[in-house]
C-alpha cells in the first residue's frame, strides 16, 4: 500500500529522497543542512534526536532539546520531518512532533514499540535489523500493521556479514524480494549500507533503476565535524551532485525525481 503524505506518494510513480544529517546538532548545522538538501530536491528531511550509539560515550542526541529546531526547520523548509524513535515512552511526542517515525535496525524487533507504533496515524519508516531475515522484516511491520496503522515504509540499510569492506552489506537483491512480494513500499539507505560516501550515489542510482521506491542519505554541511556518523555523511554539494544523475536517471527509468512544489 502506497504511502501519501503532504502530496508525495510513497510506493507510486515517483522516487522519493530523504535527506539530512544523522543527528540534529545545532540550529547552524540543521538550518544549513536542511536548505541545501531542499534546494538539490529532496522530498523529506531527517535527523536524529535520539541516537542509539555503539558506544555510551558517544553524543546520543539533543533528545527533547532538539524538538524546537525540528519546529524551525519544518517552518522554514515547508518539507515533511523524518526521526528515529528509540523508546516507546517517544511515541506520543513524536507523533505531534514529525511527520514520520522511522524504528532503526536495534529496535525492529522491539514489538512493544512496534505495536505502540500500530496505534498512531504518522507512517513509519521501519528499517531492517542488521541481522534479520527479510522474512522477519516483514513479520516486524505486520506488527505495526496489525495495530491499525498501514502506512509503513520498509528500509533496507545493509547487513551484517563476514565482510568488512563496507560498513555493512547492502543488500539490495532482499529489498527488490520484499517490493516483489509485500505491498509496502521499499526503500535503501545506502548510507548506512556502505558507510563510504564516493558509494552512495552508485547505489543510490542502482535502488532507483531496480524499482524501488526511494532513498534516505545522510548529508552534514561539514562532515569532519559531525557528532555522529560524519565519515559517511555527503557534503551538501556531493548530495547535489547526486540528485542531478537521480534525476536524469529517473527519466530514463520512467521514475520521476520530482521537485517539491510540482515541477520535475
Ligand atoms: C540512522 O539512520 O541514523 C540510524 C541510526 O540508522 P540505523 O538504525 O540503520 O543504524
Ligand atoms: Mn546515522
Amino acid at each position: 500500500m502506497n504511502v501519501k503524505f503532504a502530496g508525495l506518494d510513497i510506493g507510486g510513480k515517483n522516487f522519493t529522497v530523504i535527506a539530512g544529517p544523522c543527528s540534529i546538532e545545532n540550529e547552524d548545522q540543521m538550518m544549513q543542512a536542511s536548505n541545501a538538501v531542499k534546494t538539490a530536491g529532496a522530498h523529506i528531511i531527517r535527523g536524529g534526536l535520539f541516537k542509539l550509539r555503539t558506544r555510551p560515550d558517544a553524543f546520543q542526541g539533543l533528545g527533547r532539546d532538539g524538538l524546537g529546531l525540528v519546529k524551525q526547520v519544518k517552518q522554514k523548509t515547508g518539507l515533511p520531518f523524518l526521526t528515529e524513535i528509540t523508546s516507546a515512552s517517544q511515541v506520543e511526542m513524536l507523533a505531534e512532533a514529525v511527520d514520520f517515525i522511522m524504528v532503526g535496525t536495534r529496535n525492529m524487533y522491539n514489538y512493544d514499540l512496534l505495536k505502540e507504533l500500530g496505534r498512531v496515524k504518522v507512517p513509519i519508516v521501519l528499517k531492517r535489523g542488521m541481522s534479520a531475515r527479510v522474512e522477519e522484516w516483514i513479520n516486524a511491520a505486520e506488527y505495526i500493521a496489525r495495530g491499525g496503522n498501514d502506512k509503513i515504509i520498509l528500509c533496507e540499510r545493509g547487513i551484517r556479514t563476514f565482510e568488512i569492506a563496507t560498513r555493512n552489506t547492502l543488500d539490495l537483491a532482499g529489498a527488490l524480494w520484499v517490493k516483489q512480494r509485500s505491498s509496502l513500499p521499499v526503500i535503501v539507505d545506502p548510507s548506512h549500507g556502505t558507510g563510504i560516501p564516493a558509494l552512495i550515489p552508485g547505489m543510490a542510482a542502482a535502488t532507483l533503476a531496480a524499482g524501488l521506491d526511494g532513498v534516505m542519505v545522510e548529508v552534514h554541511p561539514m562532515p569532519s565535524a559531525a557528532l555522529s556518523d560524519g565519515a559517511q555523511a555527503l557534503t551538501t554539494d556531493q548530495f547535489s551532485d547526486m540528485m542531478d544523475k537521480l534525476k536524469k536517471l529517473g527519466e530514463v527509468c520512467n521514475r520521476p525525481v520530482y521537485t517539491p512544489g510540482g515541477h520535475q
